[in-house]
């Protein structure tokens, strides 16, 4: 199965991502997780991302093209198929999406839509925790690690700062709605409800995907 799950910051993405891969075994393509591993390991472009990322901007679009467009034609994805988390952003980059998928002889069978009320987004953000040796994520309240756990074992991301949040909010809500059109017009998009528990807005992706496969 090749997929996109969408939504705003904050939204449920990874989370869910997380549990898709686990149960269907498609890989997992997130940019932001792509540009994070950049700028750990300091290299040009992600010296290049954080000069964005850290203002709540987008990375431009012919950095994440790249980067996607070299992942997408790794031989893996054609034997488990994929689930791209956090592309494409703009229209722009959907329509490049296009491009590759259609130079690579690939198509998509399907985009999960995560619709959340925005007045919860800082709240998710602000208490979002991921633990540092697995990257898994977590919320101090909403979804907190199993047990007495050492916060020492745990980061906040940088760009989850409230300023920056807002600003990330705005662009992505400001690119977000053409882009699901443009997938709303070729019959792909599932809509999710995101306002419930993590269990049972996966419980509600993953009836969607076992009548798709
Ligand atoms: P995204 O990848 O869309 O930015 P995340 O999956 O990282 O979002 O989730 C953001 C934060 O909200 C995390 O701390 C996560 O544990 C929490 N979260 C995810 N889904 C839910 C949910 N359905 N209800 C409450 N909190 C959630
Ligand atoms: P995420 O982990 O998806 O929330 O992404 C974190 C940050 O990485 C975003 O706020 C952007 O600055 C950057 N980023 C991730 N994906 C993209 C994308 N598709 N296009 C541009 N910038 C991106």
């Amino acid at each position: 199965m090749n997929l996109l799950i969408m939504g705003l910051p904050g939204a449920g993405k990874g989370t869910q991502a997380a549990k898709i891969v686990e149960n269907f075994q498609v890989a997992h393509i997130s940019t932001g997780d792509m540009f994070r591993a950049a700028m750990a390991n300091q290299t040009e472009m992600g010296q290049l991302a954080k000069s964005y990322i850290d203002k709540g901007e987008l990375v431009p679009d012919q950095v994440t093209n790249g980067i996607v467009k070299e992942r997408l034609a790794q031989a893996d994805i054609r034997e488990a198929g994929f689930l791209l988390d956090g592309y494409p952003r703009t229209i722009e980059q959907a329509h490049a999406l296009d491009e590759t998928l259609k130079e690579l002889g690939l198509s998509l069978d399907g985009v999960i839509n995560i619709q959340v009320d925005p007045a919860c987004l800082l709240e998710r953000l602000s208490g979002r925790i991921i633990h540092k040796e697995t990257g898994e994520t977590f919320h101090k309240v909403f979804n907190p690690p199993a047990g007495d756990y050492n916060e020492a074992d745990y980061y906040q991301r940088e760009d989850d700062k409230p300023e920056t949040v807002k600003r990330r909010l705005d662009v992505n809500i400001a690119q977000g709605q053409p882009i699901i059109e443009h997938y709303r017009a070729q019959g792909l998009v599932h809509d999710i409800e995101g306002n419930q528990d993590i269990k049972d807005v996966f419980a509600a992706i993953q009836t969607v995907l076992t009548n798709l496969k």
